[in-house]
């Protein structure tokens, strides 16, 4: 039997990568986001090593272990040739294995991936449930602090008379975040929260800024332990949500920055008289997952089973995307791209196009749904 047909490496790659690490004795790995990171098995490198809990991705930012899989790592940190590694992981080949044994352990994987999911949706509800308490909390403080933040950002308010219903203050709320394993206060002042609307139109999520406490109230700076923290946190399920600021009866044009100051100054300038303005929150909702191409970092091609991802909603003939001025254009332009991509995949003549901020919107440059054909124009134009 040919390693390629050894039942017992979709087992290894079944196995959970912090099981893995454990039972490899690699400690003081502390998981953020969705990665492992701490001192490197082999070289010690100080938080230099990193395992993603998603694609099982592996790598120290200065020694030479990398890696995609299970048995890559035991066979990098035993020093094992491949055929050792699989046996360390999930024992003798299975002609030598009991067949309920087997059963026994595809029994456990099962149960343990059902437990993950379960956390998993346990600790999203509980999110939710957080972000609604916030919101309501929010209700009825007087939005003055609002306009003075937003004047900080470029948004004087006779640009902006009205502030957006999505946007509502708190006056004094902590800022918490979890450190380790554990949920920390690092800060509490008042705080722009912005209502995240899921497709379904209900909340599931907050968007938080926290605002400097003395005038002229800008962005509030937050040190935690000697490091600065970004003074915006989402809390609750962002997926395929959008902060909605401006939604006019009949509208069918859609403008959607990552930000809510980008979004707000777009709004101000009110580029297409009628459109509705809706804020992404953050790039990768906003373009999804993209297909892997050889020899291509981003395809700009989105991964049309990504059902986490934004699509605009059935009203939406024509749909905008705003690039910040600021982000990393190579690779941010072709996230724009593959989520204009999807949309237009969902939405059957969709025109949908990318402008930069601060510049006008050119209504001519439209993205066509192949990238080859970005050339040659739109012929429904
Ligand atoms: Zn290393």
């Amino acid at each position: 039997m040919s390693f390629a047909e050894d039942p017992r490496v979709q087992e290894a790659k079944g196995m959970p990568m912090s099981e893995v690490v454990h039972r490899l004795g690699i400690g003081r790995l502390v998981k953020t986001g969705g990665e492992l990171v701490g001192p490197c098995p082999l070289c010690g490198g100080k938080d230099r090593f990193g395992i993603n809990l998603h694609s099982n991705l592996f790598q120290c930012r200065k020694c030479d272990i990398a890696g995609g899989d299970q048995i890559a790592l035991v066979m990098q940190v035993q020093n094992m040739g491949f055929p050792d590694a699989l046996k360390w992981l999930c024992g003798d080949a299975p002609a030598n294995i009991d067949p309920e044994e087997i059963k026994r352990r595809r029994a456990r994987a099962a149960a343990e991936e059902a437990r993950q999911r379960e956390d998993q949706d346990r600790y999203r509800r509980r999110a939710i449930e957080d972000a609604k308490t916030i919101w309501k909390r929010a209700d009825g403080t007087p939005e003055n602090l609002i306009s003075e933040y937003l004047a900080c950002r470029g948004i004087s308010a006779d640009m902006l008379p009205v502030l957006p219903r999505a946007l509502r203050l708190l006056k004094d709320h902590p800022y918490v975040k979890k450190i380790g394993r554990e949920l920390e206060t690092c800060h509490r002042g008042p705080c722009m929260i912005a209502a995240v609307q899921a497709p379904s139109g209900m909340l599931e999520a907050v968007h938080q800024t926290w605002i400097s406490a003395d005038p002229p109230h800008g962005k509030a700076t937050i040190i935690y332990k000697d490091t600065g923290m970004p003074a915006k946190l989402v809390r609750g399920s962002k997926k395929g949500g959008a902060i909605r600021l401006h939604t006019p009866r009949g509208a069918d044009t859609l403008i959607m920055g990552e930000g809510i100051e980008t979004t707000l100054t777009a709004l101000a300038a009110d580029p297409v008289p009628g459109a509705a303005y809706w804020v992404g929150v953050d790039l990768g909702n906003m373009a999804g997952k993209m297909q892997k191409l050889p020899g291509k970092r981003y395809s700009g091609i989105p991964d049309i089973n990504d059902d986490a991802a934004f699509i605009p909603p059935a009203w939406v003939r024509h749909l905008i995307f705003i690039q910040d001025g600021d982000s990393e254009t190579a690779s941010t332009r072709a996230k724009l791209e593959s989520g204009l991509r999807r949309a237009m995949a969902h939405r059957p003549g969709l025109r949908a196009q990318i402008v930069h901020a601060g510049e006008g919107v050119d209504l001519n440059d439209v993205l066509n749904s192949k990238p080859e054909e970005e050339d040659h124009g739109n012929p429904h134009d």
